[in-house]
């Protein structure tokens, strides 16, 4: 059986999670808004116990949580929910980086397309963005600074921290799409100063179509956030539709266990990569690591191999794992990944490279073997 190694795309659903989801399809069916019965009120305490567990896992006030489809309609409604504040202050300077998720970029993109004025910085080879070069761009007419935690692709964990803390007493806000580090870098995430937060239960081993938005109070006031739908008046009017109270539910589940089991999880990812590094090493293929391990997470790795199609070799291995080239929105075309060019690699570098990722369901010795096998395809293209 091929192993999985693409939970950077999706994780599989924990099956506490799973269980905690059937049991409110089977009992707790009710709309969460509806106020004229009881099925109604079971509802809503589902949805507030598990925005209590978000919350908890994040470090913020449950108040601060807004459920939303998933950390694309976070991220949407996080950037493009400022234009009536941009239009209302005048201040339509956006910063931001050539890494992020296509739907952090192609949001900002089409805010550059209405007159926005968007600039975008790039890492080194280390695949991490300097923070003082985002902290010098800013200016009076800032609107907006939007930064990843951790890449999806390469894994590098982006210097989020520090550009926080150097906004906080700034009048600009700070985004950060925290879909990556969410019940993982748990403590990491719950340090982090920042204005708006967006993240996906999906990558948490929570089911795929919920996430949410975070938006932290300051002097108990919300970012300047606008709805995006105009609808009822469910997660205060910023998204409106029924609430999806299984899905929430879920991500509630999800949130508990990464919160209880992150310390453990975090030893496995390391052991995993301490192997597949070791396997490397002695493999005798040739290849480079993309990006500065020193700053990448325990559960990704990216690798450059040598004069090798990433096309062909995953075609070729399919049989014993399953792993990517790039982010899985954008794995349907065959151009050299965006995140790896912004890093300095060359077309063909990018095109020869590929993302294994793992999570706390992967076992060591099938990720291994599965590994080892990979390995010696790559070692038959390389001759
Ligand atoms: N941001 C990042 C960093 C991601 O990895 C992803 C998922 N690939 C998203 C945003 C979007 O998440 P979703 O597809 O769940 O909306």
């Amino acid at each position: 059986m091929s192993v999985y190694l693409d939970y950077n795309a999706s994780a599989p659903i924990d099956i506490r999670v799973l269980d905690a989801m059937v049991n409110v399809y089977k009992n707790n069916y009710g709309n969460a808004d509806s106020r004229t019965h009881d099925f109604g009120d079971q509802a809503r305490k589902v949805v507030e116990n598990a925005r209590k567990q978000v919350a908890s896992l994040l470090g913020v006030h449950s108040d601060e949580v807004f459920f939303t489809s998933g950390a694309t309609e976070s991220n949407n409604i996080a950037i493009q929910g400022l234009r009536k504040y941009a239009e209302k202050t005048g201040k339509k300077h956006i910063i931001s980086t050539g890494i992020e998720h296509h739907s952090v970029l192609n949001t900002i993109h089409a805010l550059g397309d209405e007159g926005y004025d968007v600039e975008l910085i790039n890492p080194d080879k280390s695949g991490r963005i300097d923070a003082r070069q985002v902290l010098d761009k800013v200016r009076e007419d800032t609107l907006l600074v939007s930064v990843m935690h951790v890449n999806n692709e390469t894994g590098i964990i982006q210097p989020v921290k520090e550009i926080g803390d150097a906004l906080t007493n700034k009048n600009v806000i700070f985004h950060v799409d925290a879909t990556q580090s969410c019940g993982k870098l748990v403590e990491e995430v719950r340090s982090l100063k920042y204005d708006i937060l967006a993240c996906s239960a999906h990558k948490l081993m929570g089911p795929q179509g919920v996430g949410a938005l975070v938006l932290r109070k300051k002097n108990y006031v919300l970012p300047p956030v606008s709805p995006l739908t105009y609808g009822g008046q469910q997660e205060k009017g910023i998204r409106p539709g029924t609430i999806p109270v299984a899905l929430v539910a879920g991500f509630g589940r999800a949130c508990e266990i990464a919160k209880e089991e992150y310390e453990s999880n975090h030893n496995l990812y390391k052991e995993i990569k301490g192997s597949i590094i070791s396997s490397l090493e002695n493999s005798g293929v040739m290849y480079s690591l993309n990006g500065d391990q020193q700053f990448c997470v325990d559960s990704t790795i990216n690798i450059c191999f040598d004069g090798v199609s990433s096309e062909a070799l995953m075609m070729s291995t399919k049989q014993y794992c399953g792993i990517s080239n790039g982010s899985a929105c954008t794995s349907k075309d065959y151009s050299p990944s965006y995140v790896l060019r912004a890093m300095g690699l060359s077309d063909d570098e990018a095109l020869s490279s590929v993302r294994l990722s793992w999570g706390n369901t992967s076992d060591m010795a099938d990720t291994i073997n599965a590994f080892r096998m990979f390995l010696a395809t790559v070692k038959s293209f390389q001759g």
